[in-house]
């Protein structure tokens, strides 16, 4: 699946035509004579659906008990299924930027792997699925409550939900995943000194109630904040947006 091979084809000599297995079926297109067509694969039997999810589960079992990244890894995000990308595409990310985050398709589990590298290395992954009756999240057996998932360099520090926010925010100011609602003592102890944090949580009953907890405990210490509170994931906001919701709490920051 994802593989694409040159064949010949009866227009000539040479290997003029390119095959891919995708999702949907084997499209197959002429270089010379521009000839294409597309042969869909069987919709799978019950029984069939049945193995295909219980050998994906024994591949994920596997690879959760390791921090070493699931493979094989796809790192062509135009060969990958549909939805894989657009859950991307959706948080503003572009091939490019896909690829330039390492971020890759592991097809044996359906699922897009996210790495976390702090300036040791590989700290931490997250793989999301798309199928319905198996998590939507799974991830190496480390202890997310020590570690934060940074993009960005310069500005405010964000705290964020999930990756994606922070790779998001990361674009204009420091992006840090919390990756969850939750916000550690290791977590408090990171942003010590650290500067102005700005807490972004989505919106919804958890984010909201995150949003305030956070806000407390970070004034508590002493730690100069302020929450933003806008009607969509900060991942779903173009960057002028984002810079400007930063601007603003920036302002509240007390
Ligand atoms: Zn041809």
């Amino acid at each position: 699946m994802g593989a694409k091979r040159r064949v010949s084809h009866d227009c000539g000599s040479g290997k003029v035509l390119l095959v891919e297995n995708k999702t949907e079926g084997y499209a197959a297109w002429c270089h010379r004579c521009s000839d294409k067509g597309f042969w869909p694969h069987p919709a799978p039997t019950l029984a069939e659906r049945l193995e295909r999810l219980s050998r994906a589960s024994q591949v994920e079992a596997a690879a959760t008990m390791t921090l070493a990244l699931p493979q094989p890894m796809n790192l062509d995000p135009s060969t990958w299924p549909l939805e894989a990308r657009v859950w991307l595409y959706k948080a503003g990310l572009s091939n490019d930027k896909i690829k330039e985050l390492g971020v890759y398709y592991w097809g044996a589990a359906h699922r897009v792997v996210m790495p976390v590298y702090d300036d040791q290395g590989l700290v931490y992954w997250q793989a999301r699925g798309f199928e319905r009756g198996r998590p939507k999240y799974v991830n190496p057996p480390i202890d997310k409550a020590r570690l934060m998932a940074r993009f960005g360099t310069d500005g405010p520090i964000v705290l964020t939900e999930d990756i994606l926010s922070a790779v998001r925010v990361g674009g204009v100011a420091r992006g840090w995943a919390v990756l969850g609602t939750s916000l550690s003592i290791p977590q408090i102890n990171m942003l010590v000194g650290a500067g102005p944090v700005l807490i972004w949580m989505d919106p919804d009953g958890p984010g909201r109630k995150a949003s305030g907890r956070m806000l407390r405990a970070l004034r508590q210490i002493g730690i100069p904040c302020a929450t933003i509170n806008t009607d969509k994931d900060p991942k779903l906001h173009t960057y002028e947006q984002i810079s400007h919701a930063l601007q603003e709490g920036s302002g509240r920051c007390a």
